[in-house]
């Protein structure tokens, strides 16, 4: 039964107490498990067209729940965000990005490793410092990471800007997660310290026809080659699109069709059949 009536009064219903309830314990274990060890990060390449060679990779958060399995990062982030447990999972995942990039800078692997941070993560005073000491701890070449943010993340606070400034200037790249999505939009290219833009997968998904998605994808890209950004297109499934893609002036891309995000061990033999 639904909860809420037309006349915008919401009722009693044991079923939403029943999800409360789920959500207040699924919040609990959110909080223990970095420390019970259940979280573990895959790594999705992010390569240049046409030929698909690796240029980097997007770490992606897993949590492997002790009896609901795996639960999706769409599922848990926004519940991490709201009971403020994104900070210490935040925490976590920079420290494992950083640990893994790190390995894989010393061993001549993959030297570029993409980070996604929330906004109550990038909100977070001293993040910027935090992030220097992980930096300094794991001995990973700076030059080498990515933060990925969204509008929602920017504009948080007003200190995001600088903390994303404050990140450049210590090396890090910053690129716009999302691009074109109710999640980022053109006014932070006016203001905000972008490297990199990623474009949206809602829009990579309807570019091989004669679709609205098509002309945004074409306009962004004369937008970001006329800024001097980067740009990444998200999504990519198809042969064809990553051909489309190519056409109109994509130089990166990432998506299903060249790789699925995957284990670290995965990523090393993944990159070991590139070079054969
Ligand atoms: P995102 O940052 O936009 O990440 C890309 C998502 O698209 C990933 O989903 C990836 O698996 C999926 N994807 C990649 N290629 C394709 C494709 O060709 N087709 C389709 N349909 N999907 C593709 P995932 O791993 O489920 O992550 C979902 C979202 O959760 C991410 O979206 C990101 O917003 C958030 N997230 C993941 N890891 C973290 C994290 O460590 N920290 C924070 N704050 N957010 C994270
Ligand atoms: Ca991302
Ligand atoms: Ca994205
Ligand atoms: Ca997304």
């Amino acid at each position: 039964a639904k909860g809420s009536g037309g006349n915008g009064w919401t009722w009693y219903d044991p079923e939403m107490d029943r999800q409360a309830d789920a959500e207040l314990r699924l919040t609990a274990e959110l909080h223990q498990a970095a420390a019970r060890d259940e979280l573990f990060l895959v790594y999705q390449p992010i390569v240049e067209l046409p030929d698909g060679r690796p240029t980097g990779v997007e770490a992606l958060l897993r949590w492997r729940h002790p009896r609901h399995g795996l639960v999706p990062p769409d599922v848990f982030i926004p519940l991490a965000e709201r009971t403020g447990a994104i900070v210490e999972i935040g925490r976590w995942v920079l420290t494992e990005a950083c640990r893994q990039a790190a390995a894989w800078q010393r061993g001549g692997g993959i030297s570029r490793v993409s980070i996604n941070m929330s906004a109550r993560q990038l909100s977070q005073p001293g993040i910027v410092a935090e992030i220097a000491g992980i930096v300094e701890r794991t001995g990973v070449d700076p030059t080498g990471l990515m933060i990925e943010v969204t509008e929602t993340a920017v504009l948080a606070v007003d200190s995001a800007v600088d903390a994303l400034r404050d990140l450049r200037a210590l090396g890090l790249t910053v690129a716009l997660d999302d691009f074109g999505t109710g999640n980022s939009s053109l006014s932070l290219l006016v203001n905000c310290p972008v490297d990199v833009l990623k474009v949206d997968k809602s829009f990579v998904s309807g570019v091989t026809s004669a679709t609205a998605q098509a002309v945004i994808v074409d306009g962004l890209i004369d937008i970001t080659n006329r800024l001097r950004i980067r740009a990444v297109a998200e999504g990519v499934e198809t042969a064809s699109q990553a051909v489309r893609l190519h056409a109109a002036g994509y130089r990166y891309a990432q998506g299903f069709h060249f790789a699925r995000p995957m284990p670290a061990p995965l990523v090393d033999s993944w990159l070991a059949d590139q070079r054969l």
